[in-house]
């Protein structure tokens, strides 16, 4: 098969990084960036490469052979949802899992050391030491145990957490507790001190967590009541239940780094909230190096009509 021309369009993203990284790895292969270079690309195989494009690439170049996600999400391509039957690539990686398990390891250590709260005592000179549980005794239940779920459970589960996990469809086997479907989500959130989720975002899963998931979580723990960590996908959290929940302490505290608008406007009640910490999506950066290489390898099984790699099905929407 003829070789592609690589047309790269990562949306908010600074473009050259990636324009280099392309045309360093992309053995001639013509690279042009969306929208920049649109008069330039010819009239031959293409694939397309984006990250948070307008949808409008696909009305210019509704052909590619392939579209390759540049991160570990697909929602951004909703807008070929609705459009033909074209392979859509996403980023499996371990450099950007390792991130993603740094920081749910960080956030859930945060949530369980109580550092918040010592945070802000030091702020008033004050040394009030608070019982602390031992992480035996700390139930983390992930919601979301894909490619970085199961890697984050597997962490927190060696540093002695008891760690469950939910998912959609029902495992075999596991080295902890998979719950799944509506029919295990009861009792997977009953046993939920530290909610992690790392769902995607998709038409099931959009606004699915909010008040009535936060008040079925566990009440009767050892850190004094349920917390919550979000870095899956804003869209899957009703953030203004969120807000209400951390206010009225149905959840003590939480750590986010995804919402429903981003950046988070200015004037989200969610900055003023002492049991908050807000990071700017930044749990698992895609690097350009690795996920550029690996779109590459992807690249040449198409063109030798070899199966790809981490295919999506975008009518699960994952
Ligand atoms: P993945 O391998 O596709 O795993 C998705 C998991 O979610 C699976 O366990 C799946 O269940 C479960 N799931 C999907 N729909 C569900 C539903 N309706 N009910 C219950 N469980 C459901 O994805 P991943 O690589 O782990 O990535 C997860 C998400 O993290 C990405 O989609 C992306 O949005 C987000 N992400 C965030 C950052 C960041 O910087 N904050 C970086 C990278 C990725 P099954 O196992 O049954 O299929």
């Amino acid at each position: 098969m003829s070789r592609s021309s690589i047309i790269v369009a990562p949306g908010p993203w600074d473009p050259e990084p990636w324009r280099k990284e392309f045309e360093a790895a992309s053995d001639g292969r013509p690279v042009h960036v969306w929208p920049k270079d649109r008069a330039r690309v010819d009239n031959g195989p293409y694939v397309i490469c984006a990250w948070k494009a307008d949808p409008k690439i696909f009305d210019e170049f509704p052909a590619p052979r392939a579209v390759f996600s540049l991160g570990a999400g697909v929602d951004h391509l909703q807008g070929l949802r609705t459009s033909r039957d074209i392979p859509v690539v996403r980023v499996v990686d371990p450099d950007l899992t390792m991130r993603m398990v740094e920081y749910v390891t960080f956030a859930v250590l945060y949530l369980h050391r109580q550092i918040g709260t010592y945070q802000a005592e030091q702020r008033r000179h004050a040394w009030r030491p608070m019982i602390q549980p031992a992480a035996s005794r700390v139930r983390v239940g992930i919601m979301g145990v894909g490619v970085l779920g199961e890697a984050c459970a597997k962490t927190l589960a060696q540093i002695g957490l008891d760690v469950a996990g939910w998912a959609r469809t029902p495992r075999d086997a596991s080295p902890f507790p998979v719950f799944a479907g509506q029919d295990g989500f009861d009792e997977f959130l009953q046993r939920t001190d530290i909610l992690v989720s790392l769902l995607p975002d998709t038409p099931d899963t959009a606004g699915l967590v909010g008040r009535n998931v936060f008040a079925r979580l566990a009440r009767d723990g050892s850190l004094g009541g349920p917390s919550f960590v979000s870095a899956g996908r804003g869209k899957t959290v009703v953030e203004d239940e969120l807000v209400e929940a951390l206010r009225s302490g149905m959840l003590t505290g939480a750590v986010l780094d995804v919402f429903n608008v981003e950046p988070l406007p200015s004037d989200s009640p969610l900055w003023a909230m002492e049991n908050v910490l807000i990071t700017p999506h930044v749990a698992a950066d895609s690097d350009p190096e690795v996920i550029v290489a690996q779109i590459m390898r992807d690249v040449e099984r198409l063109e030798k009509g070899e199966p790809l790699s981490n295919t999506v099905d975008m009518k699960r929407g994952y």
